[in-house]
């Protein structure tokens, strides 16, 4: 059996045309395109990269960014009136605060402050809550992504057996709700899971979100399995052992080109989304 592969970044080309646009749209409708403000604390250049990768996605579909930068020594207090600001600014429809922030900052309650209708990225409790009712709301921009990746390559999802390894607030267990509403069995593990071998051998649709490189084994996996890797390591590896499941999945994303540009594209969609919320 070869493997489909499921082309993350392709799509998210396609959406950018699409999402061009759309903005181009609203732009003729309003007069104003969407504007996400982006907010980086300290000086971790992976972050700086991250940031500044979401303001270049904005201007390739014709969106505005606003970028905040504070220093290290940022209090909580501090971000909070930033976040405050930033609600209150009418021209700002999407609000995007770079994870992880320094350890002084008490990040979930700074997550927990943006307004909901700006959560163009999915992290407020919230946004977790509605969307695990089935509510309208901002998915978590990876595991949305992966939905996003999922639906346009019709994966069927319903009465599949899922089995998420990982259960961060970002990925794990936002993926597990948006699998269970998607009417998949699921099943989540975790660093205390015993046996995490044998729950892998029983997944029609594995999700692979632990942050180790390759620590899922390819021999554990089913044959036929859809496998995706939500990881991303030096050397371009992910969190699954993905070389010889091209020869055993029924599809897989890549590492890089898989959920990675899908991330950043759910961003900018949903925060098109917000943008037709507020200016349509
Ligand atoms: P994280 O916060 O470190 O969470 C890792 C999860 O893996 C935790 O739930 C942990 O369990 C679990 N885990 C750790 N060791 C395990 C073990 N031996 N057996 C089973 N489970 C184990 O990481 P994350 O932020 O969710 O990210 C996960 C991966 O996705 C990373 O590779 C990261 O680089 C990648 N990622 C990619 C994107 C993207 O845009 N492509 C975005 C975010 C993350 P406990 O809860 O018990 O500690």
């Amino acid at each position: 059996m070869t493997a489909l592969i499921l082309d993350g970044k392709a799509l998210a080309q396609k959406t950018e045309q699409e999402l061009s646009q759309r903005v181009a749209a609203l732009a003729a409708k309003s007069g104003k395109t969407p504007i996400l403000a982006t907010i980086l604390v300290g000086d971790d250049p992976a972050s700086a990269t991250y940031v500044k990768m979401k303001g270049n996605a904005c201007k390739r579909i014709g969106m505005d960014s606003i970028q905040v930068e504070l220093p290290s020594s940022t209090t909580t207090a501090e971000l909070l009136d930033k976040i405050e600001q930033l609600n209150n600014n009418d021209a700002v429809h999407g609000i995007l605060l770079q994870h992880p922030v320094p350890e002084q900052i008490d990040e979930r309650a700074c997550f927990d402050a943006i307004d909901a209708r700006k959560d163009v990225d999915g992290v407020t409790c919230l946004g977790f809550g509605r969307m695990a009712m089935g509510e309208k709301a901002y998915g978590c921009a990876t595991p949305a992504g992966i939905m996003r990746l999922l639906k346009a390559y019709d994966i069927p999802l319903e009465g599949k057996h899922a089995v998420v390894v990982g259960r961060s607030p970002i990925l794990g267990k936002p993926m597990a709700m948006m699998l269970l509403n998607a009417n998949a069995t699921v099943t989540i593990c975790h660093s205390r899971t015993q046996d995490l071998e044998s729950h892998i051998r029983q997944a029609d649709i594995l999700v692979g979100a632990v942050g180790r490189p390759e620590f899922i084994k390819a021999e554990w996996v089913k044959e036929g399995a859809v496998v995706v890797d939500a990881g991303y390591h030096p050397g371009g590896v992910g969190d699954i052992e993905l070389g010889p499941l091209a020869e055993k999945a029924s599809a897989l994303t890549p590492v890089p080109g898989g959920v990675g540009p899908m991330t950043i594209n759910t961003l900018i969609y949903q925060s098109v989304e917000s943008g037709e919320d507020f200016l349509a």
